[in-house]
């Protein structure tokens, strides 16, 4: 009997939603019904509402997963000795996160790695309560802890309390391997949009008998001015240098300025939901990989000679 009422209720609440759907179905209306996932969440009109961000844990591969939030990615690659966790968000979505993780069957104190991408508070705001959660070493650009200490207590976006900060931990540096079970990564940096700005090349990612190469982070550009525009060339062509990449693991939904070509992560995760036997996987795209960098190259390139017209010019 209550659950007869209770579906009553639930369809009765879908009827109202659908009329008011229908009403107010202006063109606006209807583009913001088509806008992806990643772009709300990311960039648009709403990016700022809290449980919107709040989303369902899911499988990429058979051992990596997305744990949320919706805008900023923190991702579990699992292996048989242990998981490493990249990017912790921030506040106040770390309950979430925590729930997410058990979620999809990770024990958190399995998580022998937590890996920052960068300094900056998305990215490392939840990594306080997981380095105590699970007892992982936490992992940085060195530049980066310095970044990150300075934040201690200070108020920053999104959530109102004073920032907690992870204890520094592993400081590392260019080229330096990580490597757990099956995985032997090796970690960059790219300065710039901070002064470490980490990616990170050689993620087994199994897929059935497939096994595919990913890299997490994307690199980007230098700076602004001379010096920065010289190490956005070095930038480019070091993430232009790591070979065969398949799989791109974004650090957000939607990439900067105009999302990605074939879609975000959930649109992408929204194909890979109705994948059927024999479908390509949607996460493993190496034509739009390779197209990115080409151009993350040339537009280096391009900064370079015009911060380099300017310094003449003086
Ligand atoms: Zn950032």
């Amino acid at each position: 009997m209550t659950k007869r009422v209770l579906m009553l209720t639930a369809s009765c609440l879908m009827t109202a939603a659908l009329g008011a759907y229908l009403a107010d179905e202006t063109p606006a209306a209807a583009q913001a019904a088509a806008e992806p996932m990643s772009k709300t969440c990311r960039v648009g009109p709403r990016a700022r509402e809290v449980e919107i961000q709040k989303i369902e844990p899911f499988k990429v591969f058979d051992n990596l997963y997305h744990v949320g939030p919706c805008y900023v990615s923190s991702w579990i690659l699992t292996t048989p000795q242990g998981d490493i966790m990249f990017d912790t968000s921030q506040e106040p979505f770390v309950d979430k996160i925590i729930e997410n993780i058990s979620k999809v069957g990770v024990n958190p104190r399995d998580i022998k790695y937590i890996v920052i991408n960068h300094g900056h508070l998305d990215h490392f705001g939840g990594a306080a309560r997981l380095q105590e959660l699970t007892g992982a070493r936490v992992v940085a650009i060195a530049e980066d802890w310095t970044m990150i200490d300075a934040q201690d207590g200070k108020v920053g976006n999104r959530d109102p309390k004073p920032n907690r900060v992870p204890k520094r931990d592993i400081a590392a540096k260019e080229g330096d391997h990580l490597d757990l079970g099956d995985q032997h990564l090796i970690i960059h940096t790219a300065p710039g949009h901070t002064p470490g700005n980490m990616f990170v090349e050689g993620l087994l990612l199994k897929d059935g008998a497939n096994i595919y190469k990913g890299i997490w982070g994307g690199g980007g550009g230098g700076a602004p001015g001379l010096a920065g525009a010289r190490q956005g060339v070095i930038n480019a062509n070091k993430v232009a240098a790591v070979q065969g990449v398949q799989v791109y693991i974004q650090t957000h939904a939607w990439q900067d300025p105009n999302g990605y070509p074939g879609g975000g992560i959930h649109e992408r995760a929204k194909l890979l939901a109705t994948r059927k036997a024999g479908d390509p996987h949607p996460f493993v795209d190496p034509a739009t990989w390779n197209a990115r960098v080409k151009r993350g190259v040339e537009n280096a390139q391009k900064t370079l000679v015009a911060e380099e017209a300017k310094a003449a010019a003086k």
